[in-house]
């Protein structure tokens, strides 16, 4: 801790800033500006983060309504997965809750790339899913539809969808 001196000249300790020890109300503002995969990478990031999110149904609910079209493949997804460290009853922010989702501004926020860098085909995941070492599909942001589907919905090299390829011709 760094050692800061006062107006008077007596010593103060300086506190370490944290974004974790912000109250918990300013940082469920700070994450209701991210759009829906950032917000679910903040949820890989640490447990305090994986709590916050996934407990609170109004922020993932808000931050959807204003990245996506529709939310229409939401609850069905959600409320089918088992999540042991969150209360019985809750909605996860998940992969396939976002899936199929159309996303508004997928271009400006730079939700493709990151998104398949982190959990696309040839992320770790991603590779992990398709060898059969992990449980799961394997997923890839198409750019084309803007939406998140899974890979057996592509055929050869990624970047458009089977929906999408003939629009790319
Ligand atoms: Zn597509």
């Amino acid at each position: 801790m760094a050692m800061v001196v006062s107006d008077n000249g007596s010593e103060l300790v300086a506190k370490k800033l944290s974004f974790l020890a912000l109250p918990l109300e300013l940082r469920l503002d700070v994450y209701s500006r991210c759009e829906p995969v950032g917000l679910l990478t903040l949820t890989h990031t640490c447990r305090t983060m994986y709590m916050d999110i996934n407990t609170s149904w109004r922020l993932i609910r808000a931050v959807c309504d204003t990245h996506f079209e529709n939310r229409s493949f939401w609850h069905e997804v959600s409320t089918t997965a088992s999540h042991r460290m969150l209360p019985e009853g809750s909605l996860p922010l998940i992969i396939p809750a976002i899936a199929y989702e159309s996303f508004k501004d997928a271009d400006e926020t730079g939700t493709a790339s990151t998104f398949n860098k982190l959990y696309g085909a040839n992320s770790r995941d991603g590779r992990e899913a398709s060898l059969g070492t992990k449980i799961g599909w394997p997923w890839y942001f198409c750019e084309c539809c803007k939406k998140i589907k899974k890979t057996k919905d592509f055929y050869g090299a990624f970047k458009n969808c089977g929906d999408c390829i003939d629009l790319t011709r």
